[in-house]
């Protein structure tokens, strides 16, 4: 606040971010001009007190994380996203890997005893790996962990298996809740502009039907979340237009639960050509989402994506969720080329992360329901089991 009030009333920044500044103090929401000067004009420092402020007034100290693991049924898919680095297309199978049921039901026996609190499953578009088969293995899953919550299958996945199930997206999305399915994660939205999709990843489904799915499942209460991939061929305009689209969605049905920008990397994909965008950016975009997105509740980083360091930093630049502790193989970001290569981390470190950076750290469970407090947590405890 204080920070906020000192840039508006020394006025030596250009006028248009001086505005700016008022209107965040104001509560006022921003328009797409102004996104777009906040891309083009605002600095770092600049971008971090208003991030912030909005931050710190939505969630005080407090950092989420929760104790998940990701299931990552196959990478074999139909589509060919150029930025992707983790999928094998079918006719390269043999480079890719399947589960099969008993292997993904056996990987959730092996959780019995301990506190995940989530499994988050996503994985490429198998074309055997139907509606029919994943809402049976949800039901599997509930039936070993009743408790646990189910947040699966990107919109990606969701449009081929209705698309191959014949059922419209609200017959196969109330199958999968019948099943078990609590909520959808975010991705595959990328870049809403046509013309960079087409670019990108010309094949799967398109932004509309991304926002539908997704619409579709906030009617049904299965809450979701919102991805964007920045960093490659898009324009800070194309940036500001996906979180337009975002934006006017959740004014409709209050669904989403978080936004979650993600970063381009180019290892081993279509798209090595393409330079990576550097922290500084990655910092200064995740302030503008968290100014920009004013009812998006939550923003998160994903710490093995970005690294640790970056992550510990983002919370200064208006990120309240770190995401978790991700127990797993997961390939999905080591071999995107992301910086951390085995991404796991136990909880204790999940905490030491968050004190460290002097934050509060707050198990969460999916829907932001508080587990646990952390904020006192004495490390030398290590009282903190898995
Ligand atoms: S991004 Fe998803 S849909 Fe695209 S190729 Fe990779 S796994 Fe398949």
């Amino acid at each position: 606040m204080e920070n906020l009030g000192r840039i508006i009333a020394e006025g030596n920044l250009d006028q248009d971010l001086i505005q700016i500044a008022e209107k965040v103090k104001e509560g006022k929401r921003l328009t797409t001009e102004e996104g777009i000067t906040l891309f083009e004009k605002g600095e770092l420092a600049y971008l971090g007190v208003l991030a912030n402020y909005i931050r710190e007034k939505k969630h005080g100290n407090k950092t989420y994380f929760n104790r998940n693991i990701h299931i990552e049924p196959t990478n074999i898919c139909v589509f060919d996203c150029k930025f992707c680095s983790y999928s094998r297309l079918l006719k390269h199978k043999q480079e890719g890997w399947e589960m099969t049921e008993e292997e993904i039901l056996e990987t959730m026996r092996s959780y019995e005893n301990k506190p995940i609190t989530e499994v988050h499953i996503v994985g490429g578009v198998h074309p055997k790996m139907g509606l029919h088969y994943f809402a049976n293995l949800i039901k599997k899953i509930k039936e070993i962990r009743p408790d646990i919550h189910v947040k699966a299958f990107t919109a990606v996945e969701l449009e081929y298996m209705c698309r191959k199930a014949k059922v419209s997206y609200e017959e196969g999305l109330k199958i999968l809740k019948d099943h078990g399915q609590n909520s959808l994660p975010g991705g595959g939205a990328e870049i809403f502009d046509e013309e960079i999709r087409e670019k990108i990843c010309a094949d799967k489904c398109s932004s509309a039907q991304w926002l539908e799915i997704h619409e579709t499942a906030h009617k049904l209460d299965m809450p979701s979340n919102a991805t964007m991939l920045y960093g490659h061929i898009e324009s800070y305009a194309h940036r500001i237009d996906h979180m337009n689209r975002l934006r006017e969605l959740q004014d409709k049905t209050g669904g989403f639960n978080t936004f979650i920008p993600l970063k381009f990397r180019n290892k081993g994909n279509q798209m090595s050509d393409v330079d990576e965008t550097t922290m500084i950016e990655d910092l200064r975009n995740y302030a503008i989402s968290r100014v920009y997105m004013d009812n998006f509740d939550h923003i998160k980083a994903y710490w093995p994506m970005i690294g640790r360091k970056t992550a510990q930093a983002s919370l200064n630049f208006g990120v309240n969720d770190i995401d978790g502790t991700i127990d797993d193989t997961t390939k999905i970001y080591s071999m995107a080329g992301s910086e951390e290569q085995s991404p796991t981390l136990t909880t204790e470190q999940l905490i030491k992360m968050v004190l460290d950076a002097g934050r509060q750290p707050i198990e969460r469970g999916t829907l932001y329901e508080v587990i646990n407090d952390y904020s006192d947590y004495k490390l030398e405890d290590n009282s903190v089991a898995y």
